[in-house]
């Protein structure tokens, strides 16, 4: 029970008890609610501040072990771009150059993404610089990864049509070095064995007995074995494709047939003097797009350097060709 309080009524000379408004009551006791809300409300404010709940560590740890993750990650990711970098460069400088392809520029190969910011939904948070960061760099790996793997697709159908070419091109000696009784003469101004003027030898005069068997100089396809050719007696015209025919003329006999593939190094016919010719001896010819030119440069790794130079002496002597 509250203290009762009383006042002294000079009018009636009494004492009277003092009533207390019961509005006045609520009013206080409101007040004191409000005012005891408001200061726990304050110290709850301020604990939050300066301590940390249980919940509230165990969050903070789990962020920590993310950001931990994340630069691991990003490690991760600078080994696997020093590793692309390096294979770029191999790309470029070697396996690109080797097959006469441009080199992909830096820009190309490593070019983010404009336009929209494909980021924005990573934006706003704490942690918004790294992961934004992280994943730009993923998806420049990614890109890297798309420019190289085409990269390597080119450079696969040029090596294989580079091996084709390297398979085609006449690259070997007609006649194998043991059947050469010599090398005859060579591509050049040459007198002529019947009429003994100076002229153009189109090709190679290889001496050997008749019968000495002839070889494919690269793979290709007969294109004529007939002796409908002047001068040339019974021929071979193989066509090698990339613009390149080998003849082989004056044969004693053939091997092959019109339109019938051929490997470099097939036996194709044998040495004869059909034609015009003086003596048995394959007369060879290589065109490169129509034009004769000199067979002398087509040995490179069939000879050694010795049997090479040996070739080319006799070839450049300025003889009687024996046509
Ligand atoms: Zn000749």
């Amino acid at each position: 029970m509250s203290k009762v309080k009383y006042y002294y009524d000079s009018e009636s000379l009494s004492y009277r008890k003092i009533e207390r408004k019961k509005r006045k009551t609520f009013a206080f006791i409101s007040i004191f609610l409000l005012a005891s809300f408001l200061f726990s409300f304050i110290i709850i404010f301020i604990a939050n501040l300066y301590i940390e709940s249980p919940k509230e560590k165990a969050l903070k740890r789990e962020l920590q072990n993310a950001q931990l993750q994340f630069e691991l990650l990003n490690k991760k990711m600078d080994e696997a771009e020093a590793v692309l970098t390096n294979v770029a460069d191999r790309d470029n400088n070697i396996y690109r150059v080797y097959f006469e392809a441009n080199p992909i520029p830096d820009e190309q190969r490593k070019a983010g993404f404009g336009g929209i910011n494909r980021y924005k939904n990573l934006e706003g948070f704490d942690n918004s610089e790294l992961i934004i960061e992280s994943n730009k760099r993923l998806d420049i790996l990614q890109k890297q990864i798309v420019v190289q793997s085409k990269s390597l697709d080119e450079i696969t159908v040029l090596a294989e049509e580079k091996e084709k070419l390297l398979t085609a091109i006449p690259a070997i000696q007609p006649v194998s070095n043991e059947d050469l009784t010599r090398m005859a003469s060579g591509y050049g101004m040459r007198s002529d064995p019947f009429t003994k003027a100076r002229k153009m030898h189109w090709g190679m005069d290889f001496t050997a007995p008749r019968g000495t068997p002839i070889y494919a100089t690269g793979d290709g396809v007969v294109k004529r074995a007939d002796a409908g050719s002047s001068g040339y007696g019974k021929h071979i015209r193989i066509d090698h494709g990339f613009g390149y025919v080998s003849l082989y003329a004056h044969l004693y006999k053939y091997k092959v047939k019109k339109n019938q593939k051929v490997k470099r190094g097939d036996l194709i016919g044998f040495v004869g003097s059909t034609g015009r010719s003086e003596a048995p001896h394959l007369h060879y010819e290589i065109f490169k797009d129509g034009t004769r030119i000199n067979p002398i440069n087509f040995y490179y790794g069939s000879l050694t350097a010795e049997e090479f130079s040996k070739l080319l002496e006799h070839a450049s002597l300025e003889n009687q060709s024996l046509d």
